[in-house]
């Protein structure tokens, strides 16, 4: 065996509009990847039903999140539908250290954000929904939020959807098997690229001596 290769961690970030499968897409990524970990953004908005804290976000009062603001807490943050939205810092760089893969799930501010910070860390996906019905569909099927919410989210989504073009990858959601094993797949030749790996130079000198 030659020298050991480590690897630096992927930000891999997942955004779509609201309704187009991405938390379904999350939850399986989470449940196979066993190197990928979820960063908990944390959220002025109301718990929903079933919404555990600390687990699909830090739920946080108005004041206790411009408090965090001011502290330069947030690697990013944003307000979407009225609410703040975040992505504390301490716990990405020391995943990203020990070569942990961190998904987020944050919209198209947070992304442009963290673009601008992370550089080569970050590797974005954009998820479309099939079709403008199946995408009302799902909004609905939620059922958690008045329908005056869904409403208001269905009216964003255009908004949301023209920032597909600032994404490394798109993938539309036909299938939701499919669309995972699609993410995976990006997952999985992000962290086979060479400048990821840290000790190739070492490894090829030990591989070349034996010659
Ligand atoms: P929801 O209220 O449905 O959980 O999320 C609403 C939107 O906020 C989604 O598009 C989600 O991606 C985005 N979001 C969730 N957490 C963050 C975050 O930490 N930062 C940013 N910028 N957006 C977030």
């Amino acid at each position: 065996m030659g020298p050991p290769i480590t690897r630096r961690g992927i930000m891999l970030v997942l955004s779509s509009p609201s309704g187009a499968g991405k938390t379904s897409i999350c939850n399986r990524l989470l449940q196979q990847e066993t190197e990928l970990k979820l960063s908990v953004s944390a959220t002025t908005r109301q718990r929903r039903p079933g919404e555990v804290e600390g687990k699909d976000y830090l739920f946080l009062s108005t004041i206790d999140f411009e408090t965090r603001i001011n502290r330069s807490e947030f690697l990013e943050y944003a307000k979407v539908f009225g609410h703040y939205y975040g992505t504390p810092s301490k716990p990405v760089e020391s995943s990203l250290n020990s070569g942990v893969d961190i998904l987020f799930d944050i919209d198209w501010q947070g992304t442009q954000q963290m673009k601008a910070k992370a550089g080569q860390d970050l590797v974005s996906v954009f998820i479309l929904p099939p079709s403008i019905k199946e995408l009302e569909k799902r909004l609905f099927n939620r059922a958690q939020d008045t329908s005056d919410v869904v409403a208001q989210r269905m009216s964003k989504s255009a908004g949301e959807m023209s920032h597909y073009s600032e994404y490394d990858y798109v993938v539309i959601n036909y299938d939701l098997d499919k669309s995972v094993q699609q993410v995976q797949s990006i997952l999985n030749a992000e962290r086979s690229r060479r400048e990821r790996q840290n000790g190739l130079v070492q490894f090829v000198k030990h591989l070349s001596s034996q010659l």
